[in-house]
C-alpha cells in the first residue's frame, strides 16, 4: 500500500465505473447485446435460440437458449469481468474455437441495465435464478429445472442518460438487431432461430425435426439464405467448396445477372465469425471481373476456415476484424477459389435443356492429383447434381454467350473434322483472340488462356505418367542459381525431368539446361527454366500453391503463347484442336474462361431482327 499524501489526485476507479465505461465499447446499441448474447448461447451448444423485443430492446431483450447451461458459482462468476470459460492462458488465445474470449459481454451488459438470469444443466435439478442492478446482484434463487440459459436485459443504459439519448429511432435499431441476427443465422444454418418484437415474429427459422442436418449439407445454407435474405425463392447458387492445408473456402456465389446495386448481400464468415474485411470481398469480386456491370455486386456468403495459428481475432473488442498472417496469401487463393468455382458454373450446360457432357470430367480431378502429390492441392469435390441453371434474362450479352450448352460442344468437338477451325474460317483479332463460326454461332477464343489450359493439363498428364517429349538445346545454358532457388530446384527436379527438362545440378550454385519441354512457345528456351521457378514461387506466396499443381500453373503461365503474338492459321487450328482434346476446354488453369460464344439468335436479338 502506497501512503497518500497531500497533492495526490489519482484514484483507482470502482469497478462498477469501470465496467460502465467499458460497456460502451462492447455494447453500444440493441443489436450488440443481442450479438454478445447469442454469441454465448451459440458457444454453449444451443440448438434453438429465441430472441424476444420489447421497444426495439430497448424495454427488454431477451434471449433463450437450449445450451448447457451454467452452474451456480459459474452463474455468479459470469457478470464479473475477464471471467470466461472459454480461455485460460496466453497460449490459448492462439487456439480460439468459441466466438467469445474476453469475458467482458456479461459484466458490460449487467453494468448498464437491469438483468435477469435463468440458467441450468439439466432437468434433474432446480434451476438457478439470479437478478443484477447495474450489475450489483440484488437477489438470487431457485426456479424450476430446466437445460439452458435465459437472460432478460431490462431498460438498457437505464443509468448511463447520455447513452440511452443516444440511441436511434425504434425503427433503425430494431432494423440494426434484424440484421445482426440475420447474420448470426446465416452463419449457424442447423440452428433455429426465432425473434419477437412486442407481438409480432420477426424471424422464424426454427428448426423442424433437425432434416437437414446430414441430407444435403447445402440444402440448410441455402433455405436460410432465401428465408432471411431479399433472394428470391427460386435462386440458383453457385456452391463454392474448396481446401488446402491452410485454408478451407466453402459457401455459395451468387450469378452474375442476380448482382445488385449495393454491397449488402455479401457475407463473409472467419471461423464462424462475422467478419467485415474490404480486401477479402474485394479479392472475391475482383474474380468476378468482367462478369458484372460496373458498380454492382455479386452475392456470396463464404465461409473460410483456417488454422487458428494463422489468423488473429483478439484485434478489435467486438471482433469484427481479424488478422491473417499471409493477408496476399489469403487474398490470392479466395480469389482464384472463387474464379475456378465461377469458371465451372459458367462452363456448365443448361441443365434445362441439355443432358450433362458426356466424356468431360466436370469433378475437375485433373490426372496428377490421382497420384497424390505429396502437399496439398486444391481438390474441388463438386456434387454431380446439375448446377444452377443459366436464367434467360442474363444481365450481360456477354456473360449469355459464355455458356455453351451440349449440343455446341458436340458441335465444335465434331467440328474438328470440318467446319470450326477450317483454314480460312479463322481469324485472329488484335492478335489476342481467335474469331470463328460454328453452326450455331460464333465463338472468340482467347489465345493465352487457351493455350494456358493445353499445356497445364498436358503438364498435369505428363507430372501423371511419365516423360514429356524434350527439345534438346543446341547450346547448353548455365544458369546461375541463388542458394534458395538451388534448395527449390533440387526438389523439383525430378517433377521437372519428367515435363521434359533436362538438367544438371552443378555444384550448389549453378544449373545447365540441355533440354526444356517441346511445345513451349516462348523465343528464349534457355530462359524459360528462370521463369517458371519465379513464377512457381509467386504462386507458392499468392496462391498457396504447392507442388505438381504449382508447377503445372507455372508452366502454362510462362509456357503460352501471349497476346500480342501473331499466330499462324496452322497454329490457330493446331490450338483449337488441342483445346477441345482437353478435359475442360472452357476455362484456364485460373478459372478464367477461354472462350466466349454468341449465339445466333443472340446476333439476331442484337440486330433487334425478329
Ligand atoms: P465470453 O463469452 O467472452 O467468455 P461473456 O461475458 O460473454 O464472456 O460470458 C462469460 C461466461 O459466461 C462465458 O465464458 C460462459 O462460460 C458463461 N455464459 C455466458 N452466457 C452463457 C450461456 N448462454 N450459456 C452458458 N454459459 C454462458
Ligand atoms: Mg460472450
Amino acid at each position: 500500500m502506497i501512503e497518500e499524501e497531500v497533492g495526490d489526485i489519482i484514484q483507482v476507479m470502482p469497478i462498477s465505473l469501470a465496467n460502465k465505461i467499458a460497456a460502451g465499447e462492447v455494447v453500444g446499441r440493441p443489436a450488440s447485446v443481442v450479438k454478445e448474447l447469442v454469441e454465448n448461447a451459440l458457444d454453449a451448444g444451443a440448438d434453438e435460440i429465441e430472441i424476444y423485443l420489447i421497444d426495439a430492446g430497448s424495454s427488454l431483450i431477451q434471449v433463450t437458449d437450449n445450451g448447457c447451461g451454467m452452474t451456480a458459482r459459474d452463474a455468479k462468476l459470469c457478470f464479473t469481468r475477464h471471467a470466461t470459460s472459454k480461455i485460460r492462458s496466453a497460449e490459448d488465445l492462439d487456439n480460439i474455437h468459441t466466438l467469445g474470449f474476453r469475458g467482458e459481454a456479461l459484466a458490460s451488459i449487467a453494468a448498464v441495465s437491469q438483468l435477469e438470469l435463468l440458467t441450468g444443466q439439466d432437468f434433474s435439478q432446480p434451476s438457478f435464478s439470479l437478478r443484477l442492478d447495474g450489475g450489483d446482484v440484488i437477489e438470487e434463487g431457485r426456479d424450476a429445472p430446466r437445460k439452458g440459459t435465459s437472460i432478460a436485459v431490462r431498460n438498457l443504459f437505464y443509468n448511463v442518460p447520455a447513452r440511452r439519448n443516444f440511441l436511434k429511432r425504434p425503427q433503425t435499431e430494431l432494423k440494426h438487431t434484424l440484421d445482426m441476427v440475420e447474420v448470426l443465422a446465416l452463419s449457424h444454418p442447423n440452428v433455429g432461430f426465432k425473434v419477437q418484437h412486442d407481438k409480432n415474429v420477426l424471424v422464424d427459422v426454427l428448426l423442424d425435426g433437425k432434416t437437414n442436418a446430414d441430407g444435403d449439407r447445402w440444402k440448410a445454407l441455402k433455405d436460410r439464405v432465401i428465408a432471411l435474405t431479399s433472394t428470391p425463392a427460386k435462386t440458383k447458387f453457385i456452391e463454392v467448396d474448396e481446401s488446402t492445408s491452410y485454408l478451407s473456402v466453402k459457401g455459395l456465389l451468387g450469378f452474375p445477372e442476380q448482382a445488385k446495386r449495393t454491397r449488402g448481400q455479401q457475407y463473409l464468415f472467419v471461423n464462424g465469425r462475422s467478419v467485415k474485411q474490404r480486401y477479402i470481398e474485394h479479392a472475391v469480386h475482383s474474380a468476378y471481373e468482367y462478369l458484372l456491370p460496373e458498380g454492382s455486386f455479386p452475392f456470396f456468403i463464404l465461409f473460410l476456415d483456417i488454422d487458428t495459428r494463422h489468423v488473429d481475432v483478439n484485434v478489435h473488442p467486438t471482433k469484427s476484424e481479424v488478422k491473417f498472417d499471409d493477408e496476399r496469401g489469403v487474398y490470392g487463393m479466395l480469389r482464384a477459389v472463387v474464379r475456378r468455382a465461377l469458371g465451372m458454373a459458367l462452363q456448365t450446360p443448361d441443365s434445362a435443356q441439355a443432358t450433362p457432357l458426356r466424356g468431360i470430367n466436370l469433378g475437375f480431378d485433373l490426372p496428377s492429383s490421382a497420384n497424390g502429390p505429396k502437399t496439398a492441392t486444391y481438390s474441388p469435390t463438386y456434387s454431380s447434381e446439375p448446377r444452377a441453371q443459366w436464367g434467360s434474362e442474363a444481365t450481360r450479352e456477354l456473360l449469355k454467350g459464355a455458356v455453351t450448352v451440349a449440343s455446341q460442344h458436340t458441335e465444335m468437338k465434331a467440328g474438328r473434322a470440318g467446319g470450326i477451325g477450317e483454314e480460312g474460317l479463322l481469324w485472329q483479332l488484335h492478335d489476342t483472340y481467335i474469331l470463328t463460326q460454328i453452326r450455331s454461332g460464333l465463338v472468340v477464343i482467347d489465345q493465352q488462356a487457351a493455350h494456358e489450359r493445353i499445356l497445364y493439363e498436358q503438364a498435369a498428364a505428363c507430372l501423371q505418367e511419365g516423360f514429356g517429349l524434350s527439345q534438346q538445346l543446341l547450346f547448353p545454358r548455365k544458369l546461375e542459381l541463388s542458394a534458395a532457388d538451388h534448395v527449390l530446384l533440387e526438389a523439383l527436379i525430378p517433377d521437372l525431368n519428367r515435363l521434359g527438362f533436362d538438367l544438371d545440378l552443378v555444384g550448389a550454385k549453378s544449373v545447365t539446361i540441355k533440354g526444356v519441354p517441346a511445345d513451349i512457345a516462348t523465343g528464349d528456351e534457355g530462359g524459360v527454366l528462370d521463369e517458371i521457378i519465379d513464377q512457381y514461387r509467386l504462386f507458392e506466396r499468392i496462391e498457396q500453391l504447392s507442388g505438381r499443381e504449382n508447377l503445372a500453373r507455372s508452366i502454362a503461365k510462362r509456357g503460352a503463347v501471349k497476346a500480342g503474338n501473331k499466330m499462324s492459321p496452322k497454329e490457330m487450328r493446331a490450338l483449337i484442336d488441342q483445346l477441345f482434346e482437353c478435359q475442360l476446354p472452357y476455362a484456364g488453369p485460373d478459372g478464367r474462361p477461354t472462350m466466349i460464344t454468341v449465339s445466333g439468335e443472340e446476333l439476331r436479338e442484337r440486330f433487334d431482327k425478329r
